[in-house]
């Protein structure tokens, strides 16, 4: 079975590199907004925009007769051609969501970037990319050091069982990173290890997960202690931050040391992620997790942080590609199953529970549960019902900053117990999933 899946690596480049890595992302933006100027233009008087191709017809008579571009030779032409591709996608989704056949929030036209105020980054459409142990080569870059192992990739493209699709580069915090988008080849099995085990999880706020299985058997994950103090000491930055006059170099210094707090929150989280999911695919047949409308709940202020950290649309996406990796499968309830407020004892569903009930009481048949271990069982009760189940997986990197996704985006998950909306959306608070294990 094909599978796309995401290598990415921190790179420690020389000077040398760096410059060519800033100059990379200038011309990208620069192709960007070049682009989209000229799509602006003829959007306004034709209703319609150039392809990238177009674009990238345009752009070559343009660098040859403007003697003022003459700096384009200085970086790999992917960084312009992919940046148009980019823009060809934005204006696609634009107009789809404009008619109302695009799911999520309304789009609008898309942006000009702006230096420091847009990501860095931009992508390598094709090319020599090879990864020899701890380091990665690029074109325009050669030969730039990874702060982790790239064996385990080179080793997959050795023996085959691998493709280098794109690599996009970025920037996050003063720390560049290379991710690779790599066609693997996956030996999955007929059936399960455990065949017929299930478990039902609630994705917390408190603690990572909590599930029940099929033996009654409770697990909870909780956050790695190097989760809570690097959010302790996010918390410290941004109260720093805030302090700091606007404008000042110090406000500068302070927002650069709490990207930087951001950055390691954001890796400390998925590592956790990564090893529970692993853990839970490898375990049990059949997992079963709830749809929380995480856009949604990400509005209410007072919770951002705490959904955001938990990553409920990353771990659901981990848990899409792992379990099928293990001849499992992940099922996810409707957006509307109440499994927070159903009793798991006698069924009946409470009207209001706010969250910080942290006990489910059921005053029909005087149950009393943790609150989180009774979502968990009502979960796993949705894995006996039968619930039909689509697996595959692939697709399951969102390229570019462009936020484009792709069809295939959760082939992995099957709906169940839905009395709403589908629950395959793509949700506005998932990021690519990076790092591969
Ligand atoms: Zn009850």
């Amino acid at each position: 079975m094909k599978v796309n899946q995401a290598y990415r690596f921190a790179l420690g480049p020389t000077p040398a590199q760096e410059r060519a890595l800033r100059s990379h992302a200038g011309a990208a933006r620069f192709a960007w907004n070049w682009g989209l100027a000229k799509c602006k233009e003829r959007y306004e008087a034709e209703s319609t925009w150039y392809s990238a191709i177009g674009l990238h017809k345009l752009w070559n008579a343009e660098k040859k007769a403007d003697p003022a571009l003459a700096w384009w030779g200085e970086n790999s032409k992917c960084a312009c051609q992919e940046a148009f591709r980019d823009l060809d996608r934005a204006l696609r989704d634009f107009t789809a969501s404009k008619k109302g056949l695009r799911k999520g929030k309304r789009l609008g036209f898309p942006l000009f970037k702006k230096r420091g105020r847009c990501r860095d980054s931009f992508r390598f459409g094709a090319g020599a990319m090879r990864c020899p142990g701890r380091a990665v080569t690029l074109p325009r870059l050669g030969v730039a050091v990874t702060h982790e192992s790239t064996r385990k990739l080179a080793r997959r493209l050795d023996n085959g069982t691998a493709r280098i699709l794109p690599a996009a580069v970025s920037r996050t915090a003063q720390r560049w990173f290379v991710s690779f988008t790599v066609e693997v080849e996956r030996s999955v099995p007929q059936r399960h290890a455990r065949p017929g085990s299930a478990i039902g999880i609630d994705l917390g706020v408190k603690t990572l997960l909590t599930g029940v299985d099929d033996n009654g058997q409770t697990l909870a994950v909780a956050g790695p202690k190097a989760l809570r103090s690097s959010l302790r000491r996010l918390r410290r930055a941004g109260r720093a931050h805030s302090r700091k006059t606007k404008g000042s170099a110090n406000r500068h210094k302070s927002a650069a040391r709490l990207a930087r707090v951001h950055a390691r929150v954001a890796t400390v989280r998925a590592d956790a992620l990564h090893k529970a999911t692993s853990d839970l695919a490898e375990r049990y047949e059949t997992v079963v997790a709830e749809d929380l409308n995480v856009a949604g709940m990400v509005r209410n202020r007072r919770l951002a942080r705490a959904i955001s950290d938990a990553g409920f649309g990353e771990a659901r996406r981990m848990l899409a590609c792992k379990t099928t990796w293990n001849g499992g499968r992940l099922i996810v309830a409707g957006r509307f199953y109440p499994s927070s407020k159903t009793c798991s004892g006698c069924g009946a569903v409470k009207a209001k529970l706010a969250l910080s009930e942290r006990t489910y009481v059921c005053t029909a048949c005087g149950l009393i549960l943790d609150r989180d271990i009774n979502a968990a069982v009502n979960l796993l009760k949705l894995a006996a019902s039968g619930a039909e189940s689509l697996n595959a997986c692939g697709g399951t990197v969102r390229p570019g900053a462009a936020g484009h996704v792709p069809v295939k985006q959760e082939p992995g998950t099957a709906s169940a117990g839905k009395t709403g909306t589908a629950g395959g959306q793509p949700l506005a608070a998932e990021r690519e999933l990076t790092h591969a294990h």
